[in-house]
């Protein structure tokens, strides 16, 4: 479905992406994609008063589509570089995906939920934005079939770093992961220089929906 796009939108998209700024973000294509990208599409049509306010929002099945600062604190992080291969883990409405793709990243996307993984992937059809792969799994433990990446952003709490994810990071990859218990988890960025040298820088608290699956809280059977 393609959802209009007016002045209005634009103009409360200017606001968000100013906020998030005077918030601290300051890598400019991380603003710069957040404001190319409509963040109304994301979201069921009777919502879209919510789609710009910077705060997450449930986007059924009982997940969330992540708060704008929070897409642009783990996307200021990440690193990101133009062409770049990047794997996402926690699909949800997409739109972190988008934000990837917009910064010219080749994206690959995994979602375990079924109904999300089929709404995202209209969504993101409804977007002119090319080189993004959507997979539906448990992505607790990456996407080897793809792998290496040159980034890995984990957007659901995990209990710790998935030692699969670091094996499937490019020498000089980043991966960027919040990791904690249920209710606040830490941002943790880990640089992997080689196979013998891996750097874990750690950020701001935050809380996420859980990481499900075999390296995350529960087993998905
Ligand atoms: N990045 C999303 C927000 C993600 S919310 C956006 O831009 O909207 C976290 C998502 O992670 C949820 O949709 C949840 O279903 C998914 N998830 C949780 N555990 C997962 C797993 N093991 N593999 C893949 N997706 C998972």
């Amino acid at each position: 479905m393609l959802i209009e796009e007016t002045y209005r939108h634009r103009g409360m998209r200017h606001a968000m992406v100013k906020e998030i700024r005077s918030q601290g973000i300051k890598d400019t294509s991380v603003l710069k994609a957040m404001g190319d990208v409509p963040r109304h599409h994301f979201f069921d049509s009777a919502f879209l008063e919510h789609a710009y306010q910077n705060k997450a929002f449930g986007i059924g099945e009982g997940q969330t589509i992540s708060q704008p600062y929070t897409v642009a604190y783990q996307t200021q992080l990440l690193r990101m570089t133009p062409n770049a291969r990047v794997l996402e883990i926690g699909t949800g409405s997409g739109y972190q995906a988008a934000i990837l793709a917009a910064m010219g990243g080749l994206v690959y996307s995994i979602e375990y939920n079924k109904i999300l993984h089929k709404r995202a992937k209209q969504s993101l059809a409804g977007l002119p934005l090319a080189n993004i792969h959507l997979y539906c799994g448990d992505g607790s433990e990456g996407l080897p079939r793809f792998a290496p990446y040159d980034r890995i952003i984990v957007t659901a709490g995990a209990p710790q770093v998935p030692e699969k994810l670091i094996s499937q990071l490019q020498d000089g990859g980043t991966l960027v992961i919040p990791v904690g218990d249920a209710d606040t988890q830490c941002m943790l960025r880990i640089t992997k220089v080689n196979k013998e040298k891996i750097i874990e820088e750690s950020f701001d608290m935050f809380r996420f929906v859980p990481l499900l699956g075999k390296s995350g809280w529960q087993n998905l059977g």
